[in-house]
């Protein structure tokens, strides 16, 4: 095939677009992108070949290496990755994995017509905020409850109707900033609130509140908050004492729980974190929780609480501008769902993963090691944290697969260019992985993504 002069040997671009490599390339990226890509690599060829270097092999060559680019340049940016850090709740990583439920009910939806804003009883226009309500109510103990896009939103919707210029009393110790970028006094200004801070960064008494309210007060505001201890100590007792400021003066109680288990941290040997229904129960007129930290569904922010407060937050105009998508509302449904049924632990990821047994951590990363049959790697203990400002500083113990490699650092970025990326961490100068987050169907990945770069 190879003539005298190299450069005339080379395939033209139609020549290798109307082949079979050709012809699948067009199907999978499209004919301009192919043709533009086909052309660079053709023209790299050419100025190699005039530098009387090698060009290429054959036109199968040629097409592997322009596969290659579009796939590299084509591919999208957000893309699944392997979480072996051991962080359950990992903001950066998209925080909860769904459960296979809540997968199947958000796929159902996604391509299909459905009944989200219709009554189908009535043949007419129904409301989304439907949906999730009453298996709200049932799994928190709560009269009334919506879900919107975040959290955050959902406190900007509920400041902004509640306490539109007038004040809120909050702690000093719970001017948080949350997830990295949005603060609570930011929030509270742009709702139109007027903040008042109570108390010291370390210290709150319930008197704190009281002593702070005017004529003007629309709210005491409870922000959960690492930093932060009470005299009493126990969050919810600490509520019930707000709520009793609340109730002398016809203030409402808000209490933004952040995480919002509605499972009991304690029994996984874990610092107790307040329950959404522990909330409520002691007095809290709203809850305000994420729908993918100890919830472990989609990105939502649930209110909760009493009736004719849900009513007017639903009937706020930023009410639809914060709405929650009706995949997240499929998927939040099938999430909440597992609650109702008492199969959360067995069936939602992160708390798969906050209760999986160490001898069961201890074992699969053994066989990982075993795997990998390879004199850099080993065991050692470590310790797991749950993540997204949920229990902050909480660890879980667990096993780790270490490998000392030369260049921890390099060892890692390469890791993250694996397909899929590998997101690992470095201790002690050792790269570890964390069999805590790493999903089942993941571990065949992992092992042979390893292996591949400690023989090379
Ligand atoms: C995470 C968090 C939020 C924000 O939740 P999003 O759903 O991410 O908007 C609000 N308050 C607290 C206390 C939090 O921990």
């Amino acid at each position: 095939m190879i003539e005298q002069n190299p450069l005339r040997a080379l395939p033209s671009v139609d020549k290798i677009l109307n082949g079979q490599a050709g012809n699948a390339l067009v199907e999978r990226y499209g004919r301009g992108p192919t043709v533009e890509m086909l052309r660079t690599v053709l023209d790299e060829v050419r100025e190699r070949l005039r530098e009387g270097k090698p060009g290429i092999r054959d036109t199968t060559e040629l097409a592997e290496i322009v596969a290659d680019r579009l796939e590299t340049a084509y591919r999208p940016s957000l893309r699944p990755v392997i979480n072996a850090t051991g962080v359950i709740i990992h903001t950066n990583l998209g925080r909860a994995p769904l459960s296979t439920a809540a997968q199947q009910a958000l796929l159902e939806v996604a391509g299909q017509y459905s009944t989200l804003e219709y009554d189908l009883e009535e043949g007419k226009r129904g409301s989304r905020l439907t949906h999730a309500e009453s298996l709200l109510c049932e799994v928190t103990g709560a009269e009334a409850g919506f879900a919107v896009n975040n959290a955050a939103a959902a406190l900007v919707l509920l400041l902004s109707e509640l306490a539109q210029r007038r004040e809120v009393v909050i702690s000093r110790g719970q001017l948080v900033e949350i997830g990295g970028s949005f603060r609570v006094p930011d929030i509270m200004t742009q709702s139109g609130a007027q903040m008042i801070e109570v108390g010291t960064t370390n210290r709150t008494r319930a008197s704190d509140y009281e002593g702070a309210v005017t004529p003007n007060t629309a709210l005491l505001m409870h922000v959960h908050a690492s930093n932060f201890k009470q005299i009493g100590f126990v969050e919810s007792a600490f509520i019930a004492e707000m709520a009793d400021v609340a109730q002398r003066h016809n203030l409402y109680v808000v209490d933004d729980l952040g995480s919002g288990a509605l499972l009991d941290t304690e029994s996984f040997g874990l610092a107790h974190e307040s329950t959404v229904q522990e909330s409520l129960k002691a007095g809290a007129d709203l809850v305000v929780f994420s729908g993918d930290k100890l919830l472990g569904g989609p990105q939502a922010g649930m209110i909760v609480g009493k009736k004719h407060l849900i009513e007017r937050l639903k009937r706020h105009p930023l009410a639809r501008a914060v709405r929650a998508d009706k995949l997240c509302l499929a998927a939040l449904v099938a999430t909440l769902d597992h609650y109702r049924k008492g199969d959360a632990v067995e069936q939602v990821p992160i708390w798969q993963m906050i209760a999986r047994p160490l001898d069961e951590l201890r074992g699969t990363a053994w066989r990982w090691k075993q795997q990998l049959a390879s004199d850099l790697a080993s065991v050692i203990d470590g310790e797991s944290t749950v993540g997204g400002g949920s229990l902050p500083g909480a660890t879980l113990p667990t096993a780790l697969l270490a490998l000392t490699v030369r260049h921890p650092d390099a060892f890692t970025t390469r890791l993250r260019e694996a397909n899929p990326p590998v997101i690992a961490r470095i201790a002690d100068d050792k790269v570890v992985f964390d069999p805590r987050t790493v999903l089942h169907d993941q571990e065949v990945a992992l092992v042979n993504i390893v292996k591949n770069y400690l023989n090379s």
